[in-house]
């Protein structure tokens, strides 16, 4: 299976495109950081779960661990804890093997009870190991089990990996959504795009009667995605063998795979290979363009355009004069912004209240000469400024961007 699976031989995308993060790691497509803003979720089940389905699926899949403070995965594959492991002449830790996994965690290296003991800059020691010095070989994707939260653990590694994007995991519960939520804007913060939300725990269905029951209520997940403009990957249920497999080292992927959420898993993970493959190559690409300079300017790809083509993928950014900021759709509309509009409508949470959308940017602030610095991609979704009046928080999804178009050239005929 793993010399027959998909897309062996087709070009890396947007991972090996040039961007100002860390270096790719060498035979390595896609880093995947699986995330949640609190522990208990389900963050590693679905970490395991999702790498088994990918594997399935005839992609070569490592799974890392990096919770290191709470390792389960090794519990959840069944894995011997606290043995030294095997190295490599070169001295690389080699991972162990598992359903066809390759997967290290801090837990096989320290046994369960130890960890705990590890602070500060042990943390960071051993999580650089952990990058750098595993034989992970050739892999499709490696599915990074980030540590619960948003603290300075997580946004160290974030920054630490070149990750191609990150999931977010949550629970149907208010409070749980409104922790992803956090998670969600940290891991934006650090131009890290988001692949999409898993909602966990989602419907019960009795086995005995198949009565479904929402015992976390549901749609959240789904609702908290449309309302950020990011991806819904799909929703796994609560379920009992779920939990079974987990402490008995069978996932239930590998385990029970005609079950509905055995099934559930396979369908994001082909969700997810979908979204990655499709990554894109054709447009932009990543950019760090300087305004003031002009230095790093996108292309501007008129025959790009076509009429059935995406109203939030932008084919042309170009800097017009030193105000205006021009962008070309796919779908062929093109936009000139004033750039300070643009800096009056940041979505960001210092500019906006998050829960309720009030805004918080009080318009006389911003300087009548407000202008970018600099203007970066983020992902394939979203575009970043940095501003000369000091703000750099703005993450402008190129759903927001759009939006922001017509709401804009809607007010002009108003006021006509
Ligand atoms: P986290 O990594 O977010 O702390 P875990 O993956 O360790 O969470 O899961 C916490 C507990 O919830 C475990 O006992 C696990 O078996 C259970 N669990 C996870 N997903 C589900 C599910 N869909 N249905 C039932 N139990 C689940």
């Amino acid at each position: 299976m793993q010399t027959t699976g998909p897309n062996r031989d087709r070009a890396p995308s947007a991972s090996s495109q040039p961007s100002a993060g860390p270096e790719k790691l060498p035979g390595i497509r896609h880093i995947i950081a699986v995330a949640s803003g609190k522990g208990g979720v389900g963050k590693s089940t679905v970490s395991v779960n999702l790498a088994l389905a990918l594997q399935q699926a005839g992609y070569r899949v490592g799974l890392l661990d990096a919770d290191i403070m709470g390792p389960s995965i090794p519990v959840m594959l069944g894995l011997p804890t606290g043995e030294q492991p095997e190295m490599t002449a070169d001295q690389k830790i080699v991972p162990a093997q598992r359903y066809g996994l390759k997967a290290i965690s801090m837990g096989m290296l320290t046994g369960d009870d130890s960890p705990a003991i590890l602070r500060g800059p042990m943390v960071g020691k051993y999580l650089k190991m952990f990058i750098g010095s595993v034989q992970w070989g050739q892999l499709d994707y490696l599915i990074f089990d980030f540590p619960p939260g948003t603290g300075d653990t997580q946004l160290t590694l974030a920054q630490s990996v070149p990750l191609s994007g990150a999931i977010v995991v949550t629970t149907p519960q208010d409070v749980s959504l409104k922790i992803a939520r956090r998670g969600l804007r940290a891991f934006e913060t650090l131009s890290v795009a988001i692949l999409g939300i898993i909602e966990n725990m989602s419907t019960f269905t009795c086995p005995h009667c198949g009565e479904e029951t929402d015992i976390f209520r549901r749609g959240g997940g789904e609702r908290m995605s449309s309302e950020l403009g990011v991806p819904f990957l799909g929703a796994i249920p609560l379920d009992a063998d779920i939990v079974t497999g987990g402490d008995e080292g069978r996932p239930i992927v590998a385990n029970k795979a005609s079950s509905v959420a055995a099934k559930a898993y396979v369908a994001i993970a082909t969700e997810l290979a979908s979204r990655l493959e499709a990554l894109p190559t054709t447009a932009l690409g990543a950019f760090i363009w300087n305004w003031e300079t002009n230095e790093g300017e996108p292309a501007w790809m008129e025959r790009s355009v076509r009429p059935m083509g995406s109203p939030t993928t932008p084919v042309g950014f170009r800097r017009r004069d030193p105000r205006t900021l021009s962008v070309l759709w796919e779908d062929g509309r093109s936009d000139d912004f004033d750039v300070r509009d643009l800096r009056l409508a940041c979505p960001c949470a210092l500019c906006v209240e998050e829960m309720s959308g009030r805004p918080l940017l009080n318009p006389k602030s911003v300087m009548p000469d407000v202008a970018p610095h600099a203007i970066t991609s983020a992902g394939n979704y979203a575009i970043i400024f940095r501003w000369n009046d000091g703000h750099s928080t703005g993450i402008y999804s190129l759903k927001h961007l759009r939006a922001l178009a017509e709401s804009f050239a809607a007010k002009v005929v108003e006021d006509v």
